[in-house]
Order: C-alpha cells, then sequence, then structure tokens
C-alpha cells in the first residue's frame, strides 16, 4: 500500500493519479530494490576514475570517499567503479614515485659512478 506525497491518502498499488486530489502518484521503491535498479554509476566515483589520471592522489581521495558513499547506500555498482578508482590512484602513485627513483638516480647516483 502506497500514499499520496501531496494529501497523505491512502492509494491503491497501481494507481498513477492521486484520485483525491489528482496529483500524480509518485512511486517510491524501497531504497535496496531502487539500487537494484539503478543503473548509472554515481558522480562520486565517476569523478574518482578520472582524478586517478589528472592527480592519482586527488583521485584515491574521492575513490574512498565514494566507496563508502556507495557501500552505505547499497550501490554494487558504483561501489565496484570506485574500487577500480582505487586500484588505479595506487598504481599511478606508485608508478610516479618510481619515476621519481628512476629520475633520482639518472640524475645523482649515474653521473657520480661514472
Ligand atoms: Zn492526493
Amino acid at each position: 500500500m502506497k500514499y499520496c506525497s501531496h494529501c497523505g491518502k491512502e492509494l491503491l498499488d497501481e494507481a498513477v493519479v492521486c484520485p483525491y486530489c489528482g496529483c500524480a502518484v509518485e512511486y517510491h521503491a524501497p531504497a535496496n530494490q531502487a539500487n537494484q535498479y539503478n543503473q548509472s554509476y554515481s558522480g562520486l566515483s565517476i569523478l574518482g576514475v578520472i582524478f586517478a589520471f589528472i592527480s592519482a592522489f586527488v583521485g584515491l581521495i574521492i575513490s574512498i570517499v565514494a566507496y563508502n558513499s556507495a557501500k552505505s547506500v547499497g550501490d554494487f555498482k558504483s561501489q565496484s567503479l570506485a574500487k577500480t578508482g582505487i586500484i588505479l590512484s595506487a598504481v599511478f602513485m606508485a608508478a610516479s614515485v618510481l619515476i621519481v627513483i628512476i629520475a633520482f638516480v639518472f640524475a645523482f647516483v649515474l653521473p657520480s659512478v661514472a
């Protein structure tokens, strides 16, 4: 059984328009059911993956926030994308550290050996 969001009167489940006030009835699905049919990713999880390529550190933070918020609402799709963002950011951070080490070796260590 559902209720009109405008006048609060009890309505039939299949009602599209409220017979009491004439307002269009919004369909309020239960939270877990709504997420099951949610086909789009959360904006934050998309942003996390994008930032992983721009700034790995920012991407990591956004992805962790996106992961936790997706987890709290049971949004598995966004949760898996946020996880991808975390992994990508971690890989890019490790790669940038490696580049700094290699650059350091080439700039300071190798010339002193040669
Ligand atoms: Zn109504």
